[in-house]
């Protein structure tokens, strides 16, 4: 297939790439097409393409939260920079592209004296990432802060999405898949440069002092309310027990540790396992946050 995406302005596009290289897990075989997007106009005309020619494609930020088979992806991945990776504000509104890294956002929020999004410090990703899945922490979500998206349908019309449309649920919204987030409108409150500080490197001491480093996607599975996951794991006694090279790790129940040459297959096992184990001990069945891309 020659690459149906070469006339486009405003794109660098990667041929068989290896996803292992845009996921934080390290996991994953081939894409056909990996599709860097620098313009909404060379988005619109990459998924006018896309639709014509009924390819498969899946958008995403900096691959945190996704399992890649080894079998790779037979489609489009697409990934966004330039314009999407850029921030203004008007007033306390912080308009923010989709490719935008949170921590970048917290950065630069710091620095002209706005907080409100500190929840989100020591989560890796982009601000799309955490807005499709509703991202959190101590308590807090995307929820709180999204005023609105701007997004892009399969079929190419953009429309914006208020934070009542969104349907914000724990780590879920109701953005489908092949819905690309471009931008998103966030607002945030004035506070002190030192509050914003410390409560930043309190969330960062905490998670480093909680959970492992290492390759990995965060938590694995969703939380069942009231009962929290990983401690469900560790309950069944599972911490470090491995398949492959894909481990549970000792530090976090809740955490699949890639300890070098893991597989897809070797994480889908361990995660059977657990699953199976929490079940049969605790009555339970844990539901993967993880999204696997296959
Ligand atoms: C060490 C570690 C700690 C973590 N801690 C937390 C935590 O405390 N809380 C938490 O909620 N998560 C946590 N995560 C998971 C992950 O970082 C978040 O879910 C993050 O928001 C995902 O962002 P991403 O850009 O990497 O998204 P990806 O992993 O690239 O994609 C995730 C989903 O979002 C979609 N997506 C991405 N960009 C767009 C876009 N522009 N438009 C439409 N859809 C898009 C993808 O299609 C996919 O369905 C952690 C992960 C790691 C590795």
């Amino acid at each position: 297939m020659i690459n149906p995406f070469r006339s486009i302005v405003g794109v660098d596009v990667l041929a068989n790439e290896l996803l292992s290289r845009h996921t934080s897990f390290h996991i994953g075989g081939k894409t056909r097409y990996l599709v860097k997007v620098y313009s909404h106009r060379a988005l619109k005309k990459v998924l006018d393409i896309i639709r014509k020619q009924r390819i498969r494609y899946y958008v995403i930020g900096s691959g945190t939260n996704v399992l890649v088979s080894d079998k790779g992806f037979p489609g489009v991945i697409i990934k966004l920079y330039g314009i999407f990776r850029t921030m203004k504000k008007r007033g306390d509104i912080f308009y923010c592209g989709s490719g935008l890294s949170i921590e970048h956002l917290l950065q630069k929020a710091k620095g002209l004296g706005y907080g409100g999004a500190e929840f989100l410090a020591g989560i890796p990703g982009t601000i799309g990432g955490a807005i499709k899945d509703n991202a959190g922490a101590f308590g807090k979500s995307m929820a709180e802060i999204v005023i609105g998206v701007t997004v892009i349908t399969d079929r190419v019309i953009i429309s914006r999405l208020s934070n009542r449309e969104i349907r914000f649920g724990y780590r879920q919204t109701k953005i489908k898949d092949g819905v690309v987030i471009l931008s998103a409108e966030l607002k945030l409150t004035r506070r002190k440069h030192w509050d914003i500080t410390t409560e930043i490197r309190n969330n960062l001491a905490y998670r480093k002092q909680r959970q492992p480093t290492g390759y990995s996607a965060g938590s694995y599975f969703k939380n069942i309310k009231p009962y929290v996951a990983g401690k469900l794991i560790e309950d069944c006694g599972l911490k470090g027990l491995s398949v492959g090279d894909a481990e549970i790790s000792r530090k976090h129940g809740n955490f699949i540790i890639n300890r070098g040459h893991a597989k897809a297959s070797d994480v889908l096992e361990l995660a059977k396992i657990i699953k199976k184990k929490v079940k049969n001990i605790k009555g339970i069945m844990l539901k993967e946050e993880v999204k696997l891309l296959n």
